[in-house]
């Protein structure tokens, strides 16, 4: 099974994440594979790092979803597809859906183009599960400034209001085009509340 985790910046999908890792690593040991987008094998580690380096703020925006799907190709094939095959469950912060979002709505480069290119690197390629945490973006920016520390690649000082409005109201096109795969959860609940609904959704998975 292939599960992602998708949401706009500050929505506390990394750290419902890490929780999720740690309460299923005793009893699933190596049938649990994780990975990150952009990244989750050295070159798409490499392609992370061309992207988010903040120098390159300037690139051109379909460079960058260029690179976004090249990194994605590269984690479904050599991490994403072989472990499947092995019969592991993979967890995967950020997929698809970031580009569709970030690159199509926030970039203003379309969710249909986003979306198309797409399909070449991934040859349809998708979660069988991807949780969505819902924040409005005005709370996720004031749990960003809270907390901001040093090495935050966020880009919540270099984008807009704008920005962020369009990749919420793209993840929420989303959410609701796609209710089967897409399951949102209410991130303004309390961080062990969003745990508990994240546990429940993932349960019928981790059965199988
Ligand atoms: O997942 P994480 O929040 O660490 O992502 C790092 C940054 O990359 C975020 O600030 C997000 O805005 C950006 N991003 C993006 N396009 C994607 C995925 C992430 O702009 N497809
Ligand atoms: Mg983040």
């Amino acid at each position: 099974k292939f599960i992602t985790f998708e949401g706009t910046d500050g929505a506390g999908k990394t750290t419902i994440l890490n929780m999720v890792l740690e309460y299923l690593k005793d009893t699933m040991g190596d049938q649990l594979v994780t990975s990150r987008e952009p990244g989750g094998n050295p070159i798409a580690e490499s392609i992370r790092e061309v992207i988010l380096d903040r120098q390159n703020i300037e690139m051109d925006k379909r460079t960058e979803a260029l690179l976004y799907a090249a990194a994605r190709r590269q984690n479904i094939e050599q991490t994403v597809k072989p472990a499947i095959a092995a019969n592991k469950l993979v967890i995967c912060d950020r997929y698809l859906d970031s580009s569709i979002a970030y690159q199509g709505g926030g970039r203003q480069i379309g969710e249909k183009e986003i979306y198309e290119m797409n399909q070449f690197a991934t040859e349809g390629f998708l979660p069988d599960l991807t949780i969505y945490f819902n924040l409005p973006v005005e709370e996720g920016l004031k749990r960003i400034a809270q907390n901001r520390n040093e090495n935050d690649i966020d880009r919540l000082d270099v984008e807009t209001i704008d920005f962020h409005n369009r990749v919420y109201d793209a993840y929420q096109r989303l959410a609701k085009q796609q209710p089967e795969r897409i399951k949102s959860v209410d991130a303004t609940q309390s961080i062990d509340a969003v745990y508990q609904n994240v546990l429940e959704i993932l349960q019928p998975y981790l059965e199988e």
